[in-house]
Formats: C-alpha cells, sequence, structure tokens
C-alpha cells in the first residue's frame, strides 16, 4: 500500500511539474500584445483573427465566406447567400484569374484600413498584412500559388504626402507566409502632369492607361495586392498592363470589398452620402 501511495505522490508531482512547466512555457512564449483594433492587452493565439485581435474585437473582423461574386468579390445583400457570378461577370469576365480579399468595406474593418492609410499606422497596415497572410494560406493550398507579390503602386506625388505604401506595407506580411518576394519594380504609374488638353488623341488614350509594367513581368504568376476594391477598374487596368508585359497570370488579392452598386456608408469619396 506504501509503495502504491509513493508511486501515486510521484506521479502526482510529475504532473503537477509537467503542468506548472508548461503553465511557465506557455506564460513565456505567448507574448502579451497590444489588440490592432482597440489597444487593450491580450495574449494572442490561433489563427491570424486571435493573434491580431482581442476576443472583443475579435467579433468586429469578420471573413466574408459566402454571398460574393467568385470573379470580382462583389458582395450580395445576404451574406449567407451562395458564392455564384455576378451580372458583370456574366457578360464579361475581368481579367485576373482568382479574387481573394478579406472582408467587406465596412464598420472596424474599413476604420482599420483608414488608419493605415491616413494615420501612418503601420501597425494597422501589419495587422490587415497578416490577415491577407492567412487568406493566401488557405488558397494557395489547393491552388497553383504566384511568384512574387505586386503592390498596388501609389501616385509618386500621394507616396509623397503620406510617406508609405499601405499595399507595399501590406505585402509584407504576405510575402514572408508565402516565401514569395514582394515586386514593386514590375509596375508603376505613368505620370499626368502634361495638361491632357496639349496632347493629341493617341497620347491622351495612353495617358488613360495609369500603369506602365515592367518587360520583366514576362511569363511570372503575380499576385496584385490592393487596399480596397469597388469597382475593380482601377484593378483592372493594372492586370491588364501587367499581361500585356507578358505576364503569366495575374491573381488579385484585397483587404476589403466594397459594393460597386451601392456607395459605402462614410467612404472616403462620399463621407456623408448615406444616412
Ligand atoms: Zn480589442
Ligand atoms: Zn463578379
Amino acid at each position: 500500500m506504501s509503495g502504491e501511495g509513493g508511486a501515486g505522490l510521484l506521479s502526482s508531482l510529475w504532473s503537477f511539474g509537467r503542468n506548472g512547466f508548461s503553465f511557465l512555457r506557455r506564460f513565456c512564449v505567448l507574448e502579451e500584445r497590444r489588440c490592432a483594433c482597440c489597444r487593450e492587452p491580450f495574449f494572442p493565439e490561433g489563427k491570424a483573427v486571435s493573434r491580431i485581435f482581442c476576443p472583443d474585437c475579435q467579433p468586429c473582423f469578420p471573413r466574408r465566406e459566402a454571398g460574393f461574386c467568385p470573379y470580382c468579390g462583389e458582395p450580395f445583400a445576404v451574406a449567407a447567400a451562395p458564392v455564384v457570378p455576378c451580372g458583370e461577370c456574366l457578360q464579361k469576365l475581368p481579367p485576373w484569374n482568382d479574387f481573394l480579399f478579406y472582408g467587406i468595406y465596412e464598420g472596424e474593418l474599413r476604420e482599420l484600413i483608414l488608419r493605415g492609410k491616413f494615420g501612418g499606422g503601420l501597425d494597422a497596415l501589419h495587422a490587415l498584412g497578416l490577415l491577407l497572410a492567412e487568406i493566401c494560406t488557405d488558397h494557395y493550398s489547393a491552388a497553383l500559388p504566384p511568384q512574387v507579390i505586386v503592390p498596388l503602386p501609389l501616385h509618386p506625388v500621394r507616396l509623397r504626402k503620406r510617406g508609405l505604401d499601405q499595399c507595399l506595407e501590406m505585402a509584407r506580411p504576405v510575402s514572408e507566409s508565402l516565401g514569395i518576394p514582394v515586386r514593386t519594380d514590375l509596375l508603376r504609374r505613368v505620370s499626368a502632369s502634361v495638361p491632357q488638353s496639349t496632347l493629341d488623341r493617341e497620347n491622351r488614350r495612353k495617358l488613360r492607361q495609369p500603369f506602365a509594367a515592367s518587360p520583366e513581368a514576362a511569363a511570372l504568376r503575380i499576385l496584385l495586392l490592393d487596399d480596397v476594391c469597388t469597382t475593380g477598374a482601377t484593378l483592372a487596368r493594372a492586370a491588364e498592363c501587367l499581361l500585356a508585359a507578358g505576364a503569366a497570370s495575374v491573381d488579385v488579392l484585397v483587404a476589403a470589398r466594397a459594393s460597386r452598386h451601392s456607395v459605402p456608408s462614410g467612404s472616403e469619396a462620399a463621407p456623408h452620402a448615406l444616412p
């Protein structure tokens, strides 16, 4: 009996020690972090959304998994609706292959994007990049992955004003997670400093294409990254430009999708358009 009691005591001590060690390890490894939304401290773990936001803020960042067009991401009024092509895509498909996005351009996701864009919030852009990195690792586990990431270039004048390139900053965590480089040399904005009235028709047409692509884009599978997609027109011009330079394919990745059929409340274009 006493032998059994001793063994039981030893086993309890061993188990206590192991649990204590695992608790300490957990405590040391899971470094406390500040929530990217409310800035309160919390212990990150699990999926990207729970590594970036505290448990109270996580529900404010729902990933859109249904109720959108698979080709352009156009969101439908009912979030639980099936993933089916929208009217526009049934008539004409966009120039890119896959369209990936995290959520709808509204609520806290919109606030985070605006903070990253205008508030110089590097932490906000890093958080968005981590959400996008998870979208990509999920998607490309079953699809041919891209070889390079091209952030949609800012116009140099805007870049000077803002002091930071939001798409480039968002691309960094995606690059790290997919193990592919970010290439800012493959696509650039074409300067429109010449008054269009002084140009002939051909040069005016060229200026309407706001991008120019490098011949080095040839044969590459490209992931084009932007923060928000509304009509998709700018992304389409960029994708067409890369494809015209010989890119093998272009996939699009954006943090948020706004509907092209409604002005999102409080959008940059119309901050007080809706009640
Ligand atoms: Zn929070
Ligand atoms: Zn569509």
